[in-house]
Parts: structure tokens; C-alpha cells; sequence
């Protein structure tokens, strides 16, 4: 089983992540499809792009707000 603690490698930057707390809900994808995508193996969300403008990162800051477990971290 994968340690979703320590494997991020599919995480684009450090900057935000999803934890191992992650219930693959599909909430942040569905809200920010351009920032998120679900890891089918993991089964867990992945940041897979960081925020690149002031638009995408209100978006980032929505869907650490809607996450129901707070899987979603800010590491700046
Ligand atoms: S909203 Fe939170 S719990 Fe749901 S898929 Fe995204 S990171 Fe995982």
C-alpha cells in the first residue's frame, strides 16, 4: 500500500498538496478540473498544477474552503 504521507512525487510542487486524508470525493476536481485531477492507483486527489495567476489561486484558496476533510494544504 502506498504511503500517502510521504509519496507526493506526483504532486506538481510543495506548495499545495492533498494529504493522506484525501476521500477521493471529487469535490476539488469538479470545482478546479485545471488544478486537480484523481490519482485512479492512489485514490487520492493530486495537485497537478499550481496556481499560475491571481484567478487560478482564488480557485486554489475555494477548494481548500469546500474540501470536507481538509485534505487540501497549503505548505508556503
Ligand atoms: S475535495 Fe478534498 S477529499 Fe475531496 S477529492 Fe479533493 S482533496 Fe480529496
Amino acid at each position: 500500500m502506498v504511503d500517502r504521507r510521504t509519496d507526493m512525487s506526483a504532486n506538481v510542487s510543495p506548495k499545495y498538496y492533498v494529504d493522506e486524508n484525501c476521500i477521493a470525493c471529487c469535490a476539488c476536481v469538479l470545482e478546479a478540473p485545471l488544478l486537480f485531477a484523481i490519482d485512479e492507483d492512489q485514490g487520492i486527489a493530486l495537485v497537478v498544477r499550481q496556481p499560475q495567476n491571481e484567478q487560478e489561486l482564488s480557485l486554489m484558496q475555494a477548494t481548500l474552503e469546500l474540501c470536507p476533510v481538509g485534505a487540501i494544504r497549503d505548505d508556503s
